[in-house]
């Protein structure tokens, strides 16, 4: 059955006892005017005006019964789930109502949910099942949402039959801005709630992160361009005709205008990732290769620092090949910076692992050493997860220094080697890492050295009938 169909009306049927009625009112109404006229002439003429009279007030009514037939078959239809309106044709039955409010919401690609009085979840879309991971089995509002603020919104709307919109952050497992709208509707005697919720996390980020940029590009900037400046200050001045001194300082405002440079580049890359930060990547990188091509970028006296033995399999994760390549480049650029001249760096890649032992294997490896997650995801319990540890032999890190060694623009002092970075690589690490669902740790010990890991989740998931997951690819 079509539901845009439209119908003709049923005819009226004949009123008999209304039509007994007027016969009965001319009878009468004849026998009186011809008793007090004696006069057929004016018989006749009162027997047609009584007739007229009647004849017209019969139709008004007969009109007046079709309209009330119409809004008692529009309630019957209400009744039973079914709709008209003059634009939308007729849904006939309440499967068809039902059918066609899902496939509504369902093609919303906001997240969309409909409660009913006794908080019972009686419609969902995908994009809401996926925003709020809501199974199957699941009808509870309360225990799908659990936001007090939400679920009071939810009752209140229900209490007092106004719509209200509310703004809502989250901060686990990223930053995240909704705005949830709630109105409240009614089929038959049932009121309902319509929950649908909007993602404004990229427009809040951009709009943060532009004053963020601001402070911290202008104060991070200001002083190799004082320096700069100064230079050109004294070339222009005192070193005027001073050769060696001229050499010398255009050698330093070369180094300074780098620096700059790369505080530029690394600012916009942080931008760019934390802006797609909430949405987690697609495609699947082999991270062995990545690591691979890294090493093999490096200079010789570098690269031979380098102690890396990868199987040669790949190694697949759920990333954009670009930014798992900056994971390591910075894990491994940080490590032959920091860890002491000539001493080795090892790069130690691990596959196919749940996730206690991705955790174990990323940052428990050195007894004694202090340790702390940087980033932590709350991991899935059936996913495999693979590992990437650099490890240096320099001083290590004091202990009070590690919870903040992910900030913007934080450095640690006492590793200062006069090669000094922008204070982004690790920032610009921790949030690729979470753009992922993955995990960063660092592990350090004063005199030992220094390690950092991370852990990012396979594109595989965790067999059930295997007990002791593989280290080596499957
Ligand atoms: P930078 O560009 O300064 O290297 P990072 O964000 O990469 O910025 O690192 C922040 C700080 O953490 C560094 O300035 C350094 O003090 C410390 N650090 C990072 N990696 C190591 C390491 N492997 N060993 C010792 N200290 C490190």
């Amino acid at each position: 059955m079509d539901p845009m169909s439209e119908t003709t009306p049923e005819p009226i049927p004949p009123n008999w006892p209304v039509i007994a009625t007027i016969l009965g009112v001319l009878f009468v109404a004849g026998g009186l005017i011809y008793g007090l006229s004696q006069d057929v002439g004016l018989l006749v003429v009162g027997i047609l005006g009584v007739g007229v009279c009647l004849a017209v007030g019969w139709w008004l009514g007969a009109e007046t019964t079709t309209a009330h037939l119409e809004t008692q078959r529009l309630a019957e239809a209400a009744q039973t789930g079914g709709m008209r309106t003059s634009g939308m044709g007729r849904l006939d039955d309440t499967r068809d109502a039902i059918r066609f409010a899902r496939a509504a919401i369902e093609a919303s690609p906001d997240p969309v949910l409909i409660i009913d009085q006794n908080g019972r979840l009686v419609g969902t879309n995908q994009a809401s099942r996926d925003r709020y991971s809501i199974d199957p089995g699941q009808s509870r509002f309360s225990a799908v949402i659990r936001r007090p603020n939400l679920v009071e919104a939810v009752d209140e709307v229900f209490a007092t039959g106004e719509s209200r919109t509310l703004s809502v952050e989250s901060r686990v497992p990223v930053d995240r801005y909704e705005r949830v709208s709630i109105a409240a509707f009614s089929v038959d005697s049932s009121r309902f709630v319509l929950m649908s919720v909007q993602d404004e996390t990229e427009a809040r980020m951009s709009e943060r992160m532009r004053a963020d940029f601001l402070a911290n590009a202008s104060h991070e900037l200001r002083t190799p361009l004082a320096g700069i400046i100064g230079f050109i200050e004294t070339l222009r001045g005192p070193a005027r005709e001073d050769e060696a001194a001229r050499d010398r300082f255009l050698e330093i405002m070369h180094l300074q205008a780098d620096r700059m440079s790369r505080l530029i580049s690394d600012l916009l890359s942080l931008s760019r990732i934390e802006l797609n930060e909430h949405v987690a990547p697609t495609a699947r990188s082999d991270f062995t290769a990545a690591v691979q091509e890294i090493v093999e970028s490096l200079p010789p006296d570098k690269q031979s620092r380098i102690r890396f033995a990868p199987d040669g399999d790949p190694l697949w994760v759920i990333g954009d090949w670009d930014e798992i390549q900056q994971i390591a480049a910075n894990l491994i650029d940080n490590a032959l910076k920091y860890g002491g001249a000539d001493s080795p760096v090892k790069i130690k890649l691990n596959g196919w692992l749940d996730r206690e032992t991705a955790l174990r294997l990323a940052m428990r490896d050195w007894e004694g050493a202090s340790r702390l997650p940087l980033t932590s995801p709350e991991l899935e319990r059936d996913r495999l997860y693979c590992t990437l540890r650099v490890e240096d032999a320099g001083p290590g890190i004091a202990r009070q220094h590690l919870p903040r060694l992910s900030e913007r623009f934080y450095r640690v002092e006492e590793t200062a080697t006069g090669k000094s970075g922008t204070g982004l690589g690790l920032a610009i690490v921790k949030h690729i890492v979470n753009r992922h669902r993955g995990g960063l740790v660092v592990e350090s010990e004063q005199g030992r050295g220094t390690a950092f890991a991370v852990y990012l989740p396979q594109p595989f998931e965790l067999e059930p009938a295997r007990s002791e997951p593989s280290l080596t690819p499957a």
